[in-house]
């Protein structure tokens, strides 16, 4: 069921609201701004209904709030007021709500204007979804990686936190499609992705298919030695797959891994970063495969084996 918000300083108003939507969905209601503001960020609503006369904040303070605070959920709101005048109506819908409905209201064309933004937003989150998430595997795709990364490093240097860049790659995947074929290599590349992205899901991580047979992972805040010594337990799954690889190459399926932490300061580019790691990924397969090498802005290098 779809999830709804209601935020009216009037319990009684909210109520009634409510009880117009609750057969459809699932209805919260909150009596204040502040705890609007606060349920809207973590309550992962499809759309949100906003009484415009409170104490305090009001509702357009409110909504201008919310447009810059979850503007990666773009939670549709539409305002409910008893201001009827063309001027407020105006303000409410440049500001951005997607509706403006004036008290009293008539509970079917509440629901059906509700109806209406509930499923635009739907068919706005699938697409989103589907431009951002990779088909095969289910993990965000390189798209949604160049928008996640460049965000993440701004956040490292905002928060002048450690983050560290790891470059993934299937090894001697050639030889795999080679051997047991195309949609086979399908498969290992997903349960390899899937493997993977169950060990980096803190809100800290982030983990992408980069494309083909490689990945990247973002961890925030870390710090090198820590990550290096979760990234080889990273590794360690894969091979725990115990995936039969051609046995001339090697006996499972196994990812090398290559990475880097620093911390980064104003005018460091995170591509030259990412280079790092990639050189990092390629002594990883230099010195033998399934492993994960390191180094940090020292250029101190990290080998496992
Ligand atoms: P290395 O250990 O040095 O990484 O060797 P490798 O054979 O894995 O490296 P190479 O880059 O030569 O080959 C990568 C292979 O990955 C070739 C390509 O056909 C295969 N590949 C890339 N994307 C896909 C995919 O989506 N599905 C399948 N099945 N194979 C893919
Ligand atoms: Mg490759
Ligand atoms: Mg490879």
């Amino acid at each position: 069921m779809e999830k709804i918000l209601i935020i009216d300083d009037s319990p009684v108003q909210a109520n009634f609201l409510s009880s117009i939507l609750t057969e459809d969905y699932e209805v919260s209601v909150v009596n204040t701004a502040e705890e609007g503001l606060e349920q809207a960020k973590i309550g992962d609503y499809s759309l949100i209904l906003l009484d415009v006369i409170m104490p305090g904040i009001d509702g357009f303070q409110l909504l201008k709030m919310l447009q810059e605070e979850v503007v990666l959920r773009r939670t549709p709101v539409i305002l409910i007021t008893s201001l009827n005048d063309i001027q407020h109506e105006e303000r409410g819908l440049t500001l951005g709500a997607v509706d403006y409905i004036t008290k009293p209201f008539h509970p079917g064309i509440v629901r059906a204007r509700v109806n209406t933004h509930v499923k635009l937003f739907q068919y706005w989150t699938q697409i989103e979804r589907e431009a951002t998430v990779d088909q095969l595997t289910g993990v965000p795709n390189r798209r949604r990686y160049d928008a996640v990364s460049s965000k993440r490093w701004q956040d490292a240097i905002r928060l002048g936190a450690p983050i560290s860049i790891c470059m993934f790659d299937i090894d001697k995947f050639k030889v795999y499609n080679d051997t047991f074929g195309h949609p086979a290599g399908d498969k290992v590349i997903k349960a390899v992705a899937e493997t993977a992205a169950s060990k980096l899901r803190r809100g800290t991580d982030f983990f992408a298919r980069y494309g083909g047979e490689e990945f990247v992972a973002l961890i925030l805040g870390g710090g090198s030695e820590n990550d290096f010594a979760y990234l080889k337990k990273v590794r360690q799954a894969v091979e725990d797959l115990q995936i039969p690889h051609n046995p001339e190459v090697s006996q499972w399926v196994t990812i090398s891994i290559g990475g880097i932490t620093v911390l980064p300061k104003v005018g460091s580019t995170y591509d030259m970063y990412l280079k790092m790691a990639d050189a990092m990924l390629y002594d990883a397969k230099r010195f033998g495969r399934n492993q994960v090498v390191w180094t940090n802005e020292r250029m101190e290098q990290l080998r496992e084996k």
